[in-house]
């Protein structure tokens, strides 16, 4: 892990294109409701821990979302413990590592007000049909991915989108890598675009 390489005015530019889906998902939440649950907070604070987020930069980022819906007093006694939390330093104090793919797909699937989760697996059809669309890909790469989807594939789909908003293969063929981890995408993803 590269802590100490992002930073939080970092985040929102690096979600566009190399977030996961998933992690997009939360990232998006986050912005419009100014507020994350439980399951979103650890599934995407480790997330960001992987690629790079220190502490205090997590702080940071967290706090100024939080702060547009609460007063800085509520953040800090309610939400900063489980930001140091995931960092190891409350608690049993344990650096906690990301979550791979398998433990998000199969572990606490997301109730309703949730935003954590695979949307692969969690979303409904018309809602991840949407999302995939609206990142330009044709009618024909929408069509790829909800197979595997519909065929329970969740992490061959992740695979074959990333694929398509990366350029490197189409609709047709079989995919490369299958996706394992949200950060093994993220890594993935910045090697291509910063060679
Ligand atoms: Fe995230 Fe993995 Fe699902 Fe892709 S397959 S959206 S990386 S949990």
């Amino acid at each position: 892990q590269n802590v100490g390489v992002v930073t939080a005015d970092m985040i929102d530019m690096l979600s566009k294109k190399s977030f996961p889906l998933c992690m997009q998902n939360v990232h998006v939440h986050l912005k419009q409701s100014h507020h994350l649950r439980h399951g979103s907070r650890l599934q995407y604070g480790l997330f960001l821990k992987g690629i790079g987020l220190s502490l205090e930069e997590a702080v940071k980022y967290f706090r100024i979302e939080f702060m547009k819906s609460m007063d800085v007093d509520t953040f800090d006694k309610k939400y900063s413990y489980g930001i140091r939390y995931n960092y190891g330093k409350e608690g049993k104090k344990t650096d906690y590592t990301p979550f791979g793919c398998m433990k998000i797909i199969m572990n606490n699937p997301p109730a309703t007000g949730d935003s954590h989760g695979c949307p692969f697996r969690h979303f409904d059809t018309d809602l991840l049909k949407q999302r995939i669309s609206s990142q330009g890909l044709t009618k024909e790469g929408v069509e790829t991915v909800m197979k595997y989807t519909k065929g329970g594939h969740c992490q061959v789909a992740c695979a074959k989108y990333f694929e398509l908003t990366h350029g490197i293969s189409d609709s047709g063929t079989e995919v490369e890598m299958v996706i394992q981890h949200p950060n093994q995408y993220f890594e993935r993803s910045q090697k291509l675009l910063n060679g």
